[in-house]
């Protein structure tokens, strides 16, 4: 019995972690070049705990995940510290400054 391989679920989420064969950088140094890391099949990333490579129809999802995942980290990390309120929307609207101008010589 393999729980959570059921048709109809959502797919399941399984936590990655970096190859300890290439340390996460897909490639290893052969003699005269890079190559694939047979490890964790070019990935760079193994299944959390077994060290287990997934096939690559399911890796190529689990990487969307962590991509997704990463994406939203970042771009929490460029809107900053989070203002909400009657303050955000002033601040918003004085960045935009009188008349819409977009004047950017000196
Ligand atoms: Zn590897």
């Amino acid at each position: 019995m393999q729980k959570g391989q059921g048709l109809g679920f959502k797919r399941q989420r399984i936590e990655l972690e970096a190859c300890p064969t290439c340390k996460g950088k897909a490639v290893v140094e052969g003699v005269f070049y890079e190559q694939i890391c047979t490890a964790c099949n070019g990935s760079g990333w193994v299944v959390l705990g077994s060290g287990l490579v997934l096939p690559s129809d399911e890796l190529v999802t689990q990487l969307s995940f962590k991509l997704q995942q990463a994406q939203r980290e970042i771009d929490g990390l460029q809107q900053g510290p989070s203002i909400s309120g009657p303050a955000a929307y002033y601040q918003q609207n004085n960045r935009r400054g009188a008349g819409g101008t977009n004047y950017t010589g000196d």
